[in-house]
């Protein structure tokens, strides 16, 4: 019973609803299987959430398209939406395909001039503003406000509400937002459910809605005012008459409850920007290591495959390509030093593999490898040049050097399979090629290693020696240097190498007014050497600055003696062209050498050869004018035997000028080079500078340098160079301070 009574009470509640919803229906709507008529209404596409395009129909859709529809249903219309594609909504207006326009506040007049009619209103738009933080507006008169150019009948609105508000107009929100930002206007006015989707975007975290409300604008829909237009507008306001403000709210509240922005790409930089950051430093970082990583093992491969290439796989020694590159190098390197470069073969070496077998030859050729490396330096080399030819540069040495390379090397290779019991004596046939000075110059490692093989070649040849030179006399030559250059250290250690003294005289009063050191080798194995002999040698061994530096301690060591004995004397000391450079301080050297000896600045006259000064100019000017400033007295050396430019007389501010007498009188017509000696003597003097002769040999030249004004002389004529001991006996015979 009790469920028939439900039964019955449910069917007459339908039946109510049912009554209630016909009763619902406007009088003038077509019953439901009608095809309703269809109404074009243009919308804009750019004011979520009023009027959006859904992201998945791609259809226009929002607030105010589902209010129209509403409304347009209820006047028996079906809605179509498109969006406007027109600039500005008065453009749309002349555009005939759409039946309405939406959204306007009011009536306006179209692009084309037109006037228009408008339905009533759909709903209310509250418009408020955006400020950057929460900062105070200043009083709304005195306000500059931003809205976008498309709310054309708001920005009127606005301006006939507030006449002295400042509007500034801009084409997109981004830019509006930008102004905001960099202070151009105080606040952004626009539609409140706008904003509501606006500010969802992260970018616009600083910006903060006041909550009042400006103003609100009427939402209509228009279309040109024509008895159409009014018949479809009239008709239009009878749905909207229908709309409840319960329905309105209900849409409303549900378009913008619902979080339509979508982040895009600047979206996810402004919130993960920093941590994208770092992951793209840690990649880039990663990305530079793996580089690294990579390189690095590119470069130890290109190593091995060097070291291979380079490299005997027999021996451990250079090949031809390894020995040529190493050659290169260090000839670059020392480019003074006296080197050989020898092509060494085993005699019959194809025999001994034959009747020893192929592992004895084998064994043989690493041992004389293993031999010769351990009796070799740094800077020098040796390589496996072809199957049984080695190839060797090598310092020239003293014949000490020679025997223990043959006590070392070459009898153990002799007597390798003696020592094993066997008959076989070892034979080598080398070719020595000495490098000539052209070969630094020139570096053609293949070109020298191809003259040593003709002097192999020839020493197979005769049978007689071992070893054949290609150019004996520059062995000779090239064994003098290295015996110049490696007895230098000793000679300077044990005496060898002395200071001599020849005295310089004043030819009028007769006196002795200094003297110039020179210095002399008892070389142990060269014998007696006179400068010429060696210091050229030692300049282009780059040694001269090691000699140079001994002679001038040596010099002040003896007027130090002298001084004591009370004898104030000077001497005149060579300096050479290489011991001034930018690295040398020879100035500071002086200095410390006359404080360490107690001696006065005038007692060092030091000497520049005169063309140093032609090839150094200004490093050799600053340095001249450096020792005059600390009392140094400086001499211009061999003047007359170089250039000789009286450009450079006057450029160079030295004291004393040498007269080198001996070039300019050595040959051509005596005459003219008295003419020339009377001139120079002559020139100096007028350029207010000390002159000294040397070089005088007899008493014509003295007394014809004498009547010229020039009375300093040192020479043959009065003394040649002597040693120490014979010089004090001659200071003390009476002559000189
Ligand atoms: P220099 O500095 O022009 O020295 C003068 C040279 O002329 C000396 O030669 C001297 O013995 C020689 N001589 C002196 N009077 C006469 C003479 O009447 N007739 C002839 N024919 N010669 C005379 P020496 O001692 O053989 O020195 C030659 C050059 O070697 C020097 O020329 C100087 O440039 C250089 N020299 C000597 N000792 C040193 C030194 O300790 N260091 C440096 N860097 N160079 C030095
Ligand atoms: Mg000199
Ligand atoms: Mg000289």
């Amino acid at each position: 019973m009790r469920e028939i009574k439900i039964r019955h009470a449910a069917i007459i509640l339908c039946a109510l609803l049912i009554t209630l919803s016909v009763l619902d229906m406007p009088a003038w709507a077509s019953s439901e299987g009608d095809a309703k008529e269809a109404l074009t209404v243009g919308v804009p596409v750019d004011r979520c959430p009023i009027f959006y395009r859904d992201p998945n129909t791609g259809e226009p859709t929002g607030i105010g398209v589902e209010l129209m529809r509403f409304a347009a249903d209820d006047a028996g219309y079906s809605a179509i939406f498109r969006f406007i594609e027109e600039e500005t909504i008065k453009e749309a207006l002349d555009n005939g395909e759409y039946d309405v326009i939406m959204p306007l506040g009011s009536a306006i007049t179209s692009a084309s001039g037109q006037s228009t009619t408008v339905t009533d209103n759909l709903f209310q738009t509250p418009f408020t503003f955006v400020t950057k933080g929460n900062r105070a507006l200043p009083p709304l008169d005195h306000l500059r406000v931003g809205m976008l150019r498309s709310l054309g009948g708001g920005i009127e609105t606005l301006h006939q509400l507030y006449p002295d508000m400042e509007i500034l107009e801009y084409e997109n929100m981004p830019q509006s937002v930008q102004a905001l930002r960099a202070g151009e206007v105080d606040a952004l006015l626009h539609n409140s459910y706008v904003w509501s989707y606006v500010l969802q975007k992260p970018l616009y975290s600083d910006l903060t809605v006041q909550p009042s409300t400006v103003f609100s604008m009427d939402f209509r829909a228009g279309t040109l005012d024509n008895p159409r237009g009014q018949a479809v507008i009239e008709r239009l306001n009878r749905g909207i008459a229908l709309l409840t403000d319960t329905r309105r709210q209900a849409v409303i509240l549900d378009y913008t409850s619902r979080r339509l922005y979508r982040y895009d790409v600047s979206d996810f930089l402004h919130q993960h920007g920093q941590v994208l950051l770092l992951v793209l430093l840690l990649f880039v970082a990663l990305a530079v290591i793996a580089g690294q990583r990579i390189q690095a093992f590119r470069r130890e491969q290109d190593e091995k495959i060097r070291q291979m290439l380079d490299h005997d796989s027999l021996t451990g020694l250079l090949s031809m390509n390894g020995f040529r590159k190493r050659v290169e190098e260090l000839l670059r390197a020392h480019p003074d030093a006296p080197y050989f470069l020898s092509y060494n073969n085993i005699r019959d070496f194809k025999f001994i593999n034959d009747s020893l077998g192929r592992e004895a030859g084998d064994e043989l050729l690493r041992f004389w490898a293993r031999k010769s490396m351990e009796n070799l330096s740094d800077d020098e080399a040796m390589g496996r040049v072809a199957a049984d030819h080695f190839a060797v540069l090598r310092h020239i040495s003293d014949d000490e050097q020679t025997k223990l390379d043959e006590q070392n090397v070459f009898e153990p290779v002799h007597n390798f399979f003696i020592d094993q019991g066997k008959e076989n004596r070892v034979q080598i046939c080398s070719g020595i090629y000495v490098l000539t000075p052209k070969d630094f110059r020139e570096i053609d490692v293949d070109h020298m290693l191809d003259l040593a093989r003709v002097a192999e070649n020839q020493a197979r040849e005769n049978r007689k020696g071992d070893f054949e030179f290609y150019n004996r006399e520059q062995w000779e030559r090239g064994k003098r240097i290295a015996d110049i250059i490696n007895y230098l250290p000793k000679g300077m250690e044990s005496g060898d190498i002395r200071v001599w003294y020849q005295p310089q005289v004043n030819y009028e009063t007769g006196e002795i007014t200094g003297a110039e050191a020179l210095c002399r080798w008892d070389h142990s194995k060269l014998g007696w050497l006179q400068p010429a002999g060696f210091i050229e040698t030692l300049e282009e061994a780059g040694l001269i600055y090691e000699l140079d530096s001994f002679v001038w301690d040596r010099v002040c060591q003896d007027i130090s003696r002298w001084n004591a004995q009370g004898h104030h004397r000077s001497v005149s000391v060579n300096v050479s062209r290489d011991d001034i450079n930018e690295s040398r301080d020879i100035t500071g050297q002086f200095s410390r050498l006359i404080q360490a000896y107690d001696l006065t600045p005038d007692q060092l006259r030091i000497e520049i050869t005169e063309t140093a000064y032609v090839e150094n100019h200004d490093i050799l000017i600053e340095a001249t004018q450096k020792l005059r400033d600390l009392g140094f007295q400086v001499e211009m050396d061999d003047f007359g035997s170089g250039y000789s430019s009286l450009h450079m007389l006057k450029e160079v501010p030295v004291d004393r000028i040498k007269l080198d007498l001996h070039f300019l009188t050595s040959s051509g017509d005596p005459e003219k080079s008295r003419t020339i000696v009377s001139c120079m003597i002559n020139m100096v003097r007028l350029l207010g500078m000390q002159m000294i002769a040397e070089g005088v040999e007899t008493v014509e030249q003295a007394e014809f340098l004498d009547s010229q004004g020039c009375s300093e002389m040192q020479g043959y004529y009065f003394y040649k160079p002597m040693p120490v001991e014979d010089f004090e006996v001659i200071m003390q015979k009476g002559y000189g301070a």
